[in-house]
């Protein structure tokens, strides 16, 4: 029986690794060494399309012929990754003379040094070993990942980290505070990102927006603040005015503040001011996109925003002016002659005259039109119909916001009777 692995974080940056190989393997093993910053010299004489993209980008020295042992010269760790049994012998045989740890993946029992089974989560690196079984590695790893995405609170350090990355220590405590202004997605709680998910597990003060699935505010952990800024009185400049104070104020008292916000923050959210005036007050601050209800919407009813032949382009409005308002910053009669989809948000109170214009600059009374309410949500309400018919539509229909309006070929594309 061959003796344990000795584990070990290898701090690979600047240091030259050989790969050898082109294939599958080679691929899925050079991007874990990129992201270590390792000087990766590639050596086979044929490699995979994502491969060439790390060269032609120039994250990577390619050798494009077979291995020589001089190869090795000067490098700190190889990579076999070829499955010819005597070619890797001769490697394994260069890197053993040289004293360079030797990765085997055609022969485990013959390398030098083995590769983990690994998952990733904010600042932690989980890698397994199986005992020399990579199955029992793989499954290992996958419970892990699972129990850190379930439980992100595991991942909280424990002691102030001066240095460590803006995203990745707790609040609280006698750290300085921050801000995360992240996007909650558009109504279904799954629909938020991974880091999203992880910072708002983290946070001390959660102050978040009417559009924000409620399901994650339940699954925040006790003790948390939670500002509902939907609730904050004053009318609609003062009350971002306030949002705005309430998450520097806290920030400076040194907690985690999460700003939770309908799908990103940068969409039509003001996250550019809140940012603004966090900035302002020296609380720094970390921006997470999130999926924005301008494509979702359509997506969750079965329309892409482009598709092939179709439409080359989409432009994402806000309707929230009416479009012969002084106050318009939409020009609604170059929309009108665009062939492409047009994407309204906030547009159901102004449909009337949005589509009015729309049709008096042009664009044709047939154009098929969509009407999304509660996206990506169990309350999910979509009605069809044509930019001539579709304000009526709506109305007959008795629909609310939030909806997102979507207009243009693309809304007939695809049969949705064939979608799940
Ligand atoms: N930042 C958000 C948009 C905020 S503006 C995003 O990126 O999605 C608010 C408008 O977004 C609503 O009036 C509506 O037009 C749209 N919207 C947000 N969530 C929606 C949903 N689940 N279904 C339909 N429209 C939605």
């Amino acid at each position: 029986m061959s003796a344990n692995p000795y584990p070990l974080g290898l701090q690979l940056a600047g240091l030259r690794v050989v790969v050898v190989g082109g294939g599958a393997v080679a691929t899925r093993r050079v991007p874990a060494l990129l992201d270590a910053h390792a000087n990766v010299q590639l050596v086979a004489p044929e490699i995979t399309p994502a491969l060439r993209a790390h060269v032609d980008a120039g994250r990577l020295h390619w050798v494009p012929r077979r291995f020589a042992p001089d190869d090795l010269d000067g490098a700190w760790l190889v990579q076999v990754a070829i499955d010819d049994p005597v070619a890797a012998g001769a490697i394994s045989a260069a890197a053993a003379a040289r004293r360079i740890f030797c990765v085997r993946a055609d022969d485990r029992t013959a390398a030098t040094a083995w590769t983990p089974a690994v998952t990733r989560y904010g600042p932690v690196t989980v890698a397994v070993h199986g005992g020399g079984d990579p199955r029992r590695a793989v499954s290992v790893r996958d419970a892990v990942r699972t129990l850190l995405r379930s439980t992100p609170r595991l991942l909280e350090s424990q002691h102030a980290q001066p240095g460590s990355s803006p995203d990745v220590s707790a609040g609280g405590g006698d750290r300085p505070g921050r801000v995360a202004l992240v996007g909650a997605g558009p109504g279904d709680p799954e629909l938020i990102t991974l880091r999203g998910w992880r910072l708002l597990s983290e946070a001390d003060v959660v102050v978040a927006d009417r559009l924000v699935p409620g399901l994650l505010l339940d699954e925040l952990r006790a003790g948390v603040e939670l500002v509902d800024a939907s609730k904050i009185p004053y009318g609609p400049s003062r009350t971002q005015e306030e949002i705005n104070r309430v998450l520097v104020e806290r920030a400076s008292a040194g907690a985690f503040v999460v700003r939770l916000k309908g799908g990103d923050p940068y969409v039509f959210g003001r996250g550019g001011e809140e940012l603004l005036a966090c900035a302002a007050a020296g609380v720094p601050v970390t921006v997470v996109p999130g999926v924005t209800s301008s494509i979702a919407a359509p997506a969750a009813a079965g329309i892409p925003v482009t598709h092939r032949s179709v439409a080359h382009e989409f432009t994402v409005v806000s309707g929230h002016v009416a479009p012969d308002s002084p106050d318009s910053l939409v020009r609604w009669e170059a929309l009108a002659n665009l062939r492409g989809t047009l994407v309204i948000l906030m547009g159901l109170k102004n449909l009337r005259p949005i589509t009015s214009t729309l049709l008096a600059h042009g664009r044709a009374s047939t154009t098929p039109a969509a009407v999304v309410q509660e996206a990506t949500t169990g309350a999910q309400r979509v009605v069809r119909s044509t930019l001539g018919e579709v304000a009526d539509a709506v109305t007959a229909a008795g629909l609310r916001p939030p909806a997102v309006v979507v207009l243009g070929d693309v809304v007939t594309t695809l049969d949705p009777t064939t979608l799940l």
